[in-house]
């Protein structure tokens, strides 16, 4: 059984398919499959900004920061978020 966790729009979060996920974890934005999705994301970013050197690293750890911010508020004004992130969907086994 998949978990499929994708981009969305309506949500402005990373939202998991799985049924239960959808009806008890804040429609599928709070599931682990739907942290662990951020946690590749957040993982990868600071990958990336490390090859790239100089002020990077520091820039991107202070957008994670404020991303992690907003996630935790469940702020409604993220935009930005879903271009960052791309819209490719994961998914997780159960
Ligand atoms: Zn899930």
């Amino acid at each position: 059984m998949w978990h499929t966790v994708r981009w969305s729009n309506d949500l402005l979060a990373w939202q998991c398919n799985g049924e239960y996920c959808k009806k008890y974890q804040a429609d599928g934005t709070r599931c682990k499959h739907t942290r662990a999705v951020n946690q590749v994301l957040a993982a990868r970013r600071q990958r990336i900004a490390l090859s790239m050197g100089g002020q990077v690293p520091a820039i991107v750890a202070k957008m994670q920061a404020d991303e992690d911010t907003r996630q935790a508020e469940a702020s409604h004004c993220s935009s930005q978020k879903g271009n960052l992130s791309g819209n490719r969907g994961f998914q997780l086994m159960r």
